[in-house]
């Protein structure tokens, strides 16, 4: 039987809470995971693609010592769902959060079942703990010098502090 490949894609500008608890629900739905890092020129991202990477990668060893199932982080600036087909990605995987989610998703999946209508995007929801954690937000409370320590892991919090430090 061949293995079942899915695809999380965001920008992860920084890693949250909420993506780990995504992350954590997804390897159960598939075999081998594939996190891919969009570059996201548009959002004007805080943390290099590089460097958004390796915080995501880094945090990936505990999950599929505890899941048996693979994951791979992957840098990708390529159309989502040609990057889909090239890691051969049956599912894509995202998570939803309040309402608000709800518009943009909906347009995304429309227009990438026109694009290749054999990839099924499949909607998450993270745990009530974590569904309120935005990185939009927890950069605005780190570059005040609010504690982020409960929205992110320990690693990006430090990554954080030494970010807004050097500005
Ligand atoms: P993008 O730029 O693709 O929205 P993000 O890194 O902001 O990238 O988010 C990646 C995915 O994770 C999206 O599907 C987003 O809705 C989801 N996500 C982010 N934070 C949470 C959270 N706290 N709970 C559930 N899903 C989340």
């Amino acid at each position: 039987m061949s293995k079942r490949i899915g695809l999380y894609p965001g920008t992860f500008d920084p890693l949250t809470l909420g993506h780990v608890d995504i992350i954590e629900r997804a390897v159960k739905l598939v075999d081998e995971l594939v996190i891919g890092v969009a570059i996201n020129r548009d959002k004007g991202p805080l943390f290099t693609l590089d460097e958004r990477t390796k915080m995501v990668a880094d945090e990936m060893s505990k999950i599929e010592k505890k899941s048996g199932v693979a994951i791979r982080v992957v840098p990708f600036e390529s159309l989502l769902i040609h990057f889909a087909q090239e890691v051969k990605a049956e599912i894509i995987v995202r998570g939803l959060r309040a309402v608000s989610d709800f518009e943009y998703e909906f347009q995304m999946v429309g227009m990438n079942q026109a694009l290749n209508d054999d990839i099924e995007t499949v909607f998450l929801m993270a745990d009530a703990r974590y569904q309120a954690i935005a990185s939009r937000l927890v950069k605005e409370i780190a570059r005040l010098g609010g504690d982020v320590k409960n929205f992110v892991p320990v690693a990006v919090e430090k990554a954080l502090r030494a970010k807004f430090a050097k500005s």
